[in-house]
């Protein structure tokens, strides 16, 4: 895809003086630098998707997300990109009177929005309900919330391509898991994966973990949901703090929904001594800028951070 250039990722070394002594490296994996949008582990969770959908000679692709949905913003951008028209399922009805920016942007890349009740979005996955859709949206390809299918766990394994082999700990903020999962089937099971969930009570993804993780490379890894600060989506003033004391230190925008809080948990980590001094960790900035928009007034670098 001509506006996708895999090239513009790197690894970025973080400031020293953040962490210390408490490791002996800890570097940034910037898949954020894929796209504005399409970026991160989107991109790769959708690459496999929208290849199959025109492969199979399908017109269009459906897939669901809440208002502020990284993960659609991505799939408008990328299925326009791909000469496929798009319909996003939304969650919840009341989204619809006053639209959040992501919306709007999926509006303007063609991207036809859907408002379901909450009762019926938590349909998402039951096939009758997938039936009806694909009768009234003129049999598109879908696409599960967060990508999180074969293609998309295909897609997600390829990031381990770009992680040399020396770090010791790979750090991944988790939401459906499918990065995760794609990770740790791909990664050397030797290597310490280490998952941040945003949201609270979200150990719950491990049932899922467990069970797409292939049973040989079932261990080694470790799910964290303590850093939610209330819950999915839920900030306050110290995060935002946070990505803007991190983000003049070491010239990186976090996204705050997911990295944030993960770059924050990590630093807790690595003051109560969870690393050893020798290990060498690498933290994936899965993208998701776009989602700032909810507190731009508040970060130094505004929306795309870019
Ligand atoms: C969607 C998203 C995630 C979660 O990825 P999963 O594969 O669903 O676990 C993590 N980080 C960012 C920035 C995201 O937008």
């Amino acid at each position: 895809m001509a506006i996708i250039d895999e090239g513009r990722i790197t690894i970025q070394p973080l400031d020293k003086a953040w962490y210390r002594q408490k490791a002996a490296a800890l570097d940034m994996l910037r898949l954020d630098l894929v796209h504005p949008v399409v970026s991160g582990n989107k991109w790769y969770k959708l690459k496999h998707n929208l290849r199959y959908a025109l492969d199979h000679g399908y017109r269009s692709v459906l897939s669901f997300g809440g208002a502020y949905s990284n993960h659609l913003a991505a799939v408008a951008v990328a299925a326009e990109e791909s000469g496929l028209g798009s319909t996003g399922i939304i969650r919840g009805v009341h989204a619809e009177q006053s639209l959040t920016p992501t919306l709007a942007a999926c509006m303007a890349s063609g991207m036809q929005l859907v408002f379901v009740s909450r009762e019926d979005y938590t349909r998402k996955n039951d096939t009758p309900f997938l039936e009806e859709l694909a009768a009234r949206f003129n049999h598109p390809f879908i696409i599960p919330e967060g990508g999180a299918n074969v293609q998309g766990r295909e897609g997600a394994a390829e990031i381990a391509l770009r992680i040399p082999g020396h770090y010791t700990h790979i750090c991944t903020a988790a939401g459906t898991g499918t990065t995760l999962i794609g990770l740790r089937n791909a990664l050397p099971v030797e290597k310490t994966l280490l998952g941040f969930a945003p949201m609270k009570g979200g150990s719950y993804l491990k049932e899922t973990l467990v069970q797409y993780i292939h049973p040989l490379q079932n261990r080694n890894w470790q799910l964290f949901d303590d850093w939610h600060l209330g819950g999915f989506g839920k900030w306050d003033r110290a995060l935002t703090d946070f990505m803007n004391t991190f983000y003049h230190q070491h010239g990186i925008p976090l996204d705050i929904v997911y990295t944030a809080k993960m770059m924050y948990g990590i630093g807790v980590l690595l003051e109560q001594g969870y690393f050893t001094g020798d290990a060498r960790i690498l933290c994936i900035h899965s993208g998701g800028l776009q989602g700032n928009v909810s507190a731009a007034d508040l970060l130094d670098y505004g929306r795309a951070g870019a």
